[in-house]
C-alpha cells in the first residue's frame, strides 16, 4: 500500500473531471485543505469531450434550473481568474415545422413565470441573433440569453492548476485511488488520512464501491461528436444553435403539452433519430472550431466502435439549420457519461462513513456541477 508515510488533508477528491473539480472548489472555498487524485496524467473523461455548453435553458424548472444558473454564475466568476475563455453567447432553438413552432411558442409563454429568460422570435428577426442560421423554411425560434460557452479541453486542463495556485489544492495526477478505508485513502503511491472523501469517478463503476454502483440505477451513455477546424475569416456562430430534435431531449420542454406532436412526427418520419438518440447542436470555441453532436447509446448496447451512419445523420440534420463556411470535419470522438435510468439529475451516496459518491449528472455536468457541489457541501 505505498510508502509507510501517511499524508494528511481534510478532504480527498477522487477524479479531476468537472464533478471532482467542482467538489475541490467547494471544499477549498470553505477553507478546507484538499488533495485531488486523478488516475490519468490529465483528465480525459467526459469532461474534456463535451460541447462546453453551460445550458440552463434545457434544465427542468425549479431546483435543477436554479442549480444550472448558479453553476453558470460560478463559471463567470472563476473563468477570468483562472484565465479561461468563457462567453455568455446565449442559445437559439430553431423551428422548421409547425409542431416545433407550437412548442417554442408554448415554452415562451409558460417558461418566464418559471424563471427562464426566454422569448420567441420570428424568422425575420433571426439575423440580429445569428448569421449562421439557415432561414429557408424557418418558421420560428426561441432566444435564451442564459447559456455560456467554455472550451472544455482548456477548462479541465487549467482549472486544477488554478485550484492549486489560488487555494493550495494538492494535485496528484497519474495517481489512481485503489481503495478507501476511511479515514485512509490508498493510492498507487501513498496513503492519505482525511476527514472526508468525495468519489467523483464518472463512468468508472468498477474500481471503487462496485456494490454501490451495481445498486445505483446508474447506466452509461455514449455520445458521438465531431469538430471542424477553425472557421475562416473569424466567422462566428454567435449563440449555441439547436433545432427541433433537441426539443425531445431536454427536460425543460416537457412542460409543453404540444411536445408530443413533435415526438410522434420524428418517430413516424425519421425513426433513425430515435434509434440512435440523435439530436443536433453546435457550439464554437474561442479559436473558431465548431463542435457538433450528438447521439445517445445506453448500457450494454455501447461498443468501442463509432458508427459512420450516426455521424452522417448528424451532419445531414445540421445542414438543415446551420450554414457553416467550412463543414469539413477535423476530429471525431465519443464520450461516455454516467446517467440515472430513472431520469434523476444526480446520484449522491454515502457508501461508508466519511465517503460521499457524487455522480450521475448525465449530459449536464458542465451545466450543473458547481451548483451541485455547493449543495453537497451545504448539506454535509
Ligand atoms: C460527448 C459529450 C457531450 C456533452 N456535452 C455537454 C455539454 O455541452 N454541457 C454539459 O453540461 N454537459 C455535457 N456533457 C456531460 C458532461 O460532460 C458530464 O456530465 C461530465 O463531464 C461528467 O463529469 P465527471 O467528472 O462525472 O466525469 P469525468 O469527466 O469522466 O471524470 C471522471 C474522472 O475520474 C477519474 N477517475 C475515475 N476513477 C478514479 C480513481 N479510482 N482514481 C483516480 N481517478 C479516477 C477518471 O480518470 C476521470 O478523469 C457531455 C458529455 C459528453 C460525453
Amino acid at each position: 500500500m505505498g510508502s509507510s508515510l501517511i499524508r494528511q488533508a481534510q478532504v480527498a477528491v477522487v477524479g479531476a473531471g468537472i464533478v471532482g473539480l467542482a467538489c475541490a472548489l467547494s471544499a477549498a472555498r470553505r477553507g478546507l485543505s484538499v488533495v485531488l487524485f486523478e488516475r490519468s496524467p490529465r483528465a480525459v473523461g467526459a469532461s474534456v469531450r463535451n460541447f462546453g455548453m453551460i445550458w440552463p435553458v434545457g434544465q427542468a424548472p425549479g431546483k435543477i434550473h436554479q442549480r444550472a444558473l448558479r453553476t453558470r454564475d460560478i463559471w463567470l466568476d472563476i473563468a477570468p481568474k483562472a484565465g479561461l475563455w468563457a462567453q455568455q453567447v446565449g442559445s437559439l432553438h430553431l423551428a422548421y415545422h409547425e409542431d416545433e413552432r407550437a412548442v417554442l411558442e408554448e415554452f415562451a409563454g409558460e417558461a418566464p413565470a418559471l424563471g427562464y429568460e426566454v422569448k420567441g422570435i420570428g424568422p425575420g428577426q433571426i439575423d440580429a441573433y445569428s448569421k449562421a442560421v439557415n432561414t429557408q423554411g424557418l418558421v420560428g425560434a426561441l432566444w435564451s440569453p442564459s447559456e455560456l460557452c467554455v472550451d472544455p479541453r482548456e477548462a479541465i486542463s487549467r482549472l486544477p492548476q488554478w485550484l492549486h495556485d489560488e487555494y493550495g489544492v494538492v494535485l496528484r495526477f497519474g495517481e489512481p485511488v485503489h481503495a478507501i478505508e476511511a479515514p485512509l485513502v490508498h493510492t498507487s503511491q501513498d496513503t492519505w488520512q482525511v476527514e472526508r472523501t468525495f468519489v467523483c469517478s464518472g463512468q468508472d463503476f468498477e474500481s471503487l464501491y462496485p456494490e454501490t454502483y451495481a445498486a445505483s440505477g446508474l447506466t452509461r451513455c455514449k455520445l458521438q461528436m465531431m469538430r471542424t477546424k477553425p472557421q475562416p475569416e473569424d466567422w462566428r456562430l454567435g449563440p449555441h444553435l439547436a433545432a427541433g430534435l433537441t426539443l425531445r431531449h431536454y427536460a425543460a420542454f416537457e412542460i409543453c403539452s404540444s411536445l408530443q406532436a413533435v415526438r410522434d412526427r420524428v418517430t413516424r418520419e425519421s425513426p433513425e433519430f430515435d434509434r440512435w438518440g440523435i439530436h443536433v447542436m453546435a457550439s464554437q470555441t474561442g479559436i473558431g472550431e465548431v463542435t457538433i453532436g450528438d447521439s445517445h447509446e445506453y448500457g450494454d448496447s455501447i461498443t468501442p466502435f463509432d458508427r459512420a451512419e450516426i455521424d452522417d445523420l448528424i451532419i445531414d440534420y445540421l445542414r438543415t439549420f446551420i450554414r457553416l463556411p467550412d463543414l469539413a470535419v477535423a476530429e471525431r470522438w465519443h464520450g461516455i457519461y454516467a446517467k440515472r435510468t430513472d431520469g434523476g439529475d444526480d446520484f449522491i451516496a454515502e457508501p461508508a462513513p466519511g465517503v460521499t459518491i457524487v455522480n450521475g449528472v448525465g449530459g449536464a455536468g458542465m451545466t450543473t456541477s458547481f451548483g451541485l457541489a455547493e449543495e453537497v457541501f451545504a448539506g454535509s
